[in-house]
């Protein structure tokens, strides 16, 4: 009978709620679940019987039918007694007559000789014993497999509670050591105060060392920004309600991608802490399960409202109802409820995005920063980033080295040690944030700070020089970017224009799809920022890691290979037309080229050929002046686009390898995961004979390559990759003038060796030992 299972078995998250409603501690919740479950199950007696801190013994914690002056005193070790039995065998125990068992065991104090029949089941956390409830009953009676099923589903749910509710009391008995322990501090330092000289009395604030991957170059110091989160909770999202159906599936997706966040951020604090703080993750889980709350948002769907706001409007609905109670326990399960909200519309939305104003110059800190978060902040403002999530290829990474500032990412718990009034120092060339740094640490930075200036002082002499090898091999030094406010900086270091101007961060930075005529005026900036030379604009690159704060996403498990890039222009065809339209206007007279990215098929460049034309057809019929002629060409970027190379020549007219994204996708390796940062790599003898084959059918099509990863920003690998064959780069434009001199340097003879070295070698570790080696000898020629 699984709806009377159901209907007695506490399913509800209105159950669990009332189990803790009324619970101020851990007795408190004991004694309200065993007074619910005797009423569900029509017991004379309930009892919860948990492990002593031995593990050995179990003791009475709470009864409903026992004598009451027995609670704590009743106990047994696990070789004992029935309910020892329950936990020793871990499995349920079902008795009619309970006296008739020879591991029964009577206790006087409790007045139990008054039932006969015992049902047990075993209170088990990840495969740890915690306890045991009983329920028991005057008469004779065998207990069905339905009240055995209905009492072990109540059993797993009060096992969370059980846990979370002893965490909740540890804490609190940690925060009255704490309170204590503070008030002692106090009175030392009032007491060290009065006894000392008033300068040497200035509170000193602990000086912290933390380490993460380097990013972006540069060292900065100052005081912090902590970049807080948009709350999806209380944003007002105006959403394309789809039928009740495809709603329902996205309502459950989003759910169910929480719970295996959950899952995860259960094992990770488990990892960092303890399994017991852990536990809290459970009650998440519970609320994410409970059928009351997915209920409750699918009635929503079913009257019209969209995924989004149907959950939105349950979830504030229940933040509210626990935020009202008075008891601080209840309370901290509005917390709960927001946290497990806050996930499940991020997983409905796929992304997320904030708006935040910074108002002095500061360094940011936060647990992620996306690129739209970089791309909605006045950036002239940030000194400097640090973050716990991302990594070197991350965009976000990508547009701070673009800007120039210094970043250092992937350090983990940074948040949780950071206080929003500390100094900090970013050191972006080895990856160290100094928190609260000595003067020493302090004056030392400041030192490099000037070193580092004047060695960039060195380079400016560079500036108008070409990049060509001694022995006459010119190589264009083009610059990546983004924003307008990019022109600045690559124009200062000596840009020959734009190789890659990723679209996307403009349409980050608006609360809208710009139309033709506002893309045509950004565009017509870009170049005026270059005038003269050439400009390669990249269409629209969203999904991945890049998300419009207008535009919903739908969650993706795996959104580097779901719907990204041309894949979504494809599919939104108005806003692709729009952006056609507008390069080609403004297109008309210049050297600009148009590229698509994360092409891996002919199919893709047909369709956008057929586009293009109607767009043309449209633009023609309408009188407006556009460019016919313009150069079309493909992100080369997928291991699908490297292996048809050839065919791909034919029809296009140009190459621009994207090496962030096809490492990642060659090599199986998120380019955003620290985690899997060592199989990250460029130097996999895979990555470089793909470059190698996509220069050759280059060659052999004869249409031009060019190469705009972040690989070529090195000065060796921009060597390896001349030697490969490639002369034309684009590169975040602070790592131009090194690229440059090293090019001065060297002859192109040389860069060949280096190539021919390396297509010979079979490993990456072999690669990369190489590559150091050459590292070196370059910094002795360039010295
Ligand atoms: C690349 O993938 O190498 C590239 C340049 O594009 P993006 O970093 O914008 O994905
Ligand atoms: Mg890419």
């Amino acid at each position: 009978m699984p709806e009377r299972t159901e209907s007695l078995g506490l399913r509800t998250l209105e159950d669990i709620s009332t189990l803790i409603l009324h619970s101020h501690d851990l007795k408190e919740t004991l004694d309200n679940i065993v007074a619910l479950v005797a009423g569900r199950m029509n017991s004379d007696v309930c009892s919860i019987y948990l492990l002593d801190d031995d593990n050995e013994t179990l003791r009475l914690k709470s009864t409903k039918g026992l004598a009451h002056s027995s609670v704590g005193k009743i106990t047994m070790k696990i070789t004992e007694g029935l309910t020892g039995l329950v936990l020793e065998k871990r499995d349920i125990v079902s008795l009619e007559n309970a006296h008739e068992h020879p591991r029964y065991k009577y206790f006087p104090e409790s007045g139990e000789e008054r039932y006969q029949s015992f049902l047990g089941i075993p209170l088990v956390q990840n495969h740890a014993p915690i306890g045991v409830i009983v329920i028991q009953h005057r008469e004779t009676r065998a207990y069905s497999r339905t009240e055995a099923s209905t009492l072990s589903t109540i059993a797993c749910q009060i096992t969370s509670i059980v846990i979370n509710a002893r965490l909740l009391d540890s804490i609190r008995h940690k925060d009255e050591e704490r309170a204590r322990l503070e008030s002692k501090l106090e009175k030392i330092r009032l007491e060290n105060l009065s006894s000392s000289d008033p300068d040497s009395a200035l509170p000193e604030k602990n000086p912290l060392i933390l380490t993460g991957t380097p990013v972006a170059p540069g060292f900065a110091v100052g005081k912090i920004y902590l970049l807080g989160r948009r709350n999806p909770l209380e944003a007002v999202v105006v959403e394309k309600v789809m039928p009740p159906e495809e709603e329902h599936e996205r309502v459950l997706q989003a759910l169910e991608k929480t719970r295996i966040q959950t899952l995860y951020l259960e094992k990770r604090v488990a990892g960092i802490l303890s399994e017991d703080d852990a536990a809290i993750f459970h009650t998440h889980l519970l609320i994410l399960e409970d059928r009351g709350f997915i209920n409750k948002i699918l009635d929503l769907v079913d009257q019209g409202h969209g995924a989004g706001r149907a959950i939105r409007e349950v979830v504030n609905y229940y933040i509210t109802a626990f935020a009202q109670m008075e008891d601080p326990y209840m309370r901290s399960r509005s917390a709960d409820m927001e946290d497990i909200g806050r996930r499940v519309l991020e997983s409905l939305e796929g992304g997320e995005v904030l708006q935040e104003e910074l108002l002095e110059s500061r360094l940011l800190v936060s647990s992620e920063i996306f690129p739209s978060d970089l791309a909605t902040l006045d950036m002239e403002k940030i000194l400097g980033i640090v973050t716990e999530k991302g990594d070197l290829n991350s965009h976000a990474a990508i547009i701070a080295r673009s800007l120039g500032i210094p970043a250092v990412m992937g350090i983990e718990g940074l948040v949780r040690q950071i206080e929003p009034d500390d100094d900090l120092i970013v050191d972006g060339n080895i990856g160290h944030v100094y928190i609260n740094p000595h003067q020493r640490i302090r004056s030392e930075y400041e030192r490099l700070q000037r070193d580092y200036s004047l060695k960039m002082k060195g380079f400016e002499g560079l500036r108008d020089l070409p990049a060509i090898t001694r022995d006459g091999v010119r190589v264009f030094l083009r610059a990546n970017i983004g924003l307008v406010s990019d022109i600045r900086v690559a124009v200062a270091q000596g840009a020959e224009g734009v190789g890659l101007y990723r679209t996307e961060f403009p349409f980050m930075a608006r609360k809208a799809f710009p139309d033709r005529h506002e893309q045509s005026a950004i565009y017509k900036k870009i170049l005026a920022g270059f005038a003269g030379q050439p400009l390669t604009i990249r269409t629209l690159d969203i999904g991945g890691d890049k998300g419009l704060p207008y535009f919903s996403h739908p969650a993706e498990e795996n959104p580097f290979m779901g719907w990204r890039a041309i894949r979504i222009s494809l599919d939104c065809c108005d806003i692709f037309r729009e952006q056609l339209a507008a390069i080609l206007m403004t297109a008309k007279g210049s050297e600009v080229r148009i590229m698509f990215p994360m092409i891996s098929g002919i199919e893709e460049v047909r369709a956008i050929r057929q586009l293009i034309r109607e767009v043309m057809s449209e633009l023609e019929l309408a009188g407006i002046p556009f460019k016919s002629d313009i150069p079309l060409g493909i992100m080369v970027e997928t291991p699908a686009a490297v292996l048809g190379a050839e065919i791909l020549a034919k029809e296009v007219d140009f190459f621009s390898i994207g090496t962030n994204d096809l490492i990642q996708y060659t090599l199986a390796a998120d380019r955003n995961n620290s985690r899997v940062k060592q199989y990250y790599t460029p130097y996999h003898p895979a990555v470089i004979h793909s470059i190698r084959k996509v220069v050759l059918a280059a060659k052999t099509g004869n249409i031009s390559v060019s190469l705009c990863g972040e690989m070529a920003a090195s000065p060796a690998n921009a060597l390896l990759l001349m030697g490969l064959g490639i002369t034309d780069f684009s590169m975040s434009a602070p790592s131009i003038p090194v690229v440059k001199q090293a090019i001065r340097s060297v002859s192109a003879e040389y860069a060949e060796r280096i190539a021919g070295e390396v297509l010979l070698m079979e490993s990456n570790l072999e690669i990369k030992e190489y590559m150091h080696s050459v590292e070196l000898e370059l910094e002795r020629i360039m010295q």
